[in-house]
């Protein structure tokens, strides 16, 4: 059966393609020169299709220019005035990476030419795209209602549409099962998984010499998948693997914390035994929350202020969550999670304890 798939040269679409590969698919790639930031992901592209070629597995690959189309656009992958959002996948700045209708234009395209492919073979056509779960959060054109609905309005608009299909085989799964998914597939077929993952590109913003910066949330996601399977990732990093993922898990837990009302574990926090002289601000939108003058060594195993800073305005919630009623403690600035404040400080203070995860906070020393 003939295949038509959306290859950026990232990890999911590499995974796709060798997925098909496995499943005797005759493939043709699809990759789109968008003036996307990190064009060296078409690079990428062509060494894998290169590396299969010479274990014998010929894929059509074409490279189609969109730069004219897409320079209309606005996404911070495109512009140059717009930074590359680092952090957490999932979290709401993250939105700046979506191109406006990127999956629809693709998608589009695709089907056009597999509806070319019918008419030519008299064929189906599969059309596979590398969406997963992991993307549902901020592109809602990876969603899976969005697919049903372009597959319905794309065979209303078109002859011979019966022999057409999506093929998404991660649309409901994440980065772990992806990244599985290409170890398996190149153990069945023989072929070396660490060159495959080396050709691919995740990174939103590499260096000039492609090495990921492993900040961007594309980067974050990668690491964690490779953490989550025991394995390091065989691409070329700005930093060593120890550091890359040490900085992944960091994000990861401050995702957790601040944005889904977790905590770290008692006495694991950077902030805990910490006695410099400075300030401490939200680690999400810098609002100044506490100086060190407010700090003190409760022994309870999270950093403990016994006052707020005058302008923090940190806000109160009752928490009812696992069956005791303590007083949530949030940034009033940007609503992240903080801790909570107990009625065990020192008295001569108020008697009031912030609680206050590490990860929450960011500390500037102010030096003599
Ligand atoms: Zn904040």
């Amino acid at each position: 059966m003939k295949a038509v798939i959306a290859f950026s040269g990232g990890m999911d679409s590499t995974a796709l393609l060798i997925n098909m590969v496995n499943n005797n698919y005759d493939i043709t790639c699809i990759s789109f020169d968008y003036g996307q930031k990190h064009k060296i992901e078409l690079e990428r592209a062509k060494a894998n299709i290169n590396y299969l070629k010479s274990t014998g597995h010929i894929i059509d690959h074409k490279i189609i220019d969109m730069t004219n189309s897409f320079e209309i656009f606005d996404s911070a992958l495109l512009n140059d005035d717009i930074d590359i959002p680092e952090g957490h996948y999932e979290e709401v700045q993250m939105k700046l990476t979506v191109v406006p209708n990127r999956n629809g234009i693709f998608s589009s395209i695709l089907y056009g030419y597999a509806i070319s492919l019918v008419n030519k073979y008299n064929c189906e056509v599969k059309i596979g795209l590398g969406v997963h779960s992991g993307d549902h959060a901020i592109y809602p054109d990876c969603r899976p209602k969005f697919y049903e609905s372009i597959n319905k309005s794309f065979a209303l608009g078109n002859w011979k549409s019966q022999n057409v299909s999506f093929y998404l085989p991660y649309i409901d799964t994440d980065k772990k099962y992806i990244l599985n998914d290409i170890m398996t597939s190149c153990k069945i077929l023989n072929i070396d998984s660490n060159i495959i993952l080396k050709n691919t590109l995740t990174s939103y913003n590499p260096d000039h010499k492609g090495k990921s910066s492993g900040k961007s949330g594309s980067d974050v996601e990668r690491i964690l998948a490779f953490n989550s399977l025991g394995l390091e990732d065989p691409i070329e990093y700005i930093k060593p693997w120890n550091e890359v993922l040490l900085d992944a898990l960091d994000t990861e837990l401050r995702h957790h914390v601040t944005r889904e009302n977790g905590t770290e574990r008692a006495f694991t926090g950077r902030y805990d035994k910490f006695s410099l002289t400075g300030k401490y601000s939200c680690y999400n939108c810098n609002k100044l929350l506490f100086t060190s003058e407010m700090k003190y060594n409760s022994g309870c195993g999270w950093p403990a202020f016994h006052s707020e800073h005058d302008s923090a305005n940190i806000l109160r919630i009752i928490d009812a969550s696992h069956g005791m009623k303590r007083v949530e403690v949030r940034c009033s600035s940007c609503d992240s999670h903080l801790g909570h404040v107990f009625e065990d400080g020192p008295s001569q203070f108020g008697g009031e304890r912030y609680c206050i995860n590490s990860v929450s906070l960011d500390f500037e020393e102010e030096l003599k």
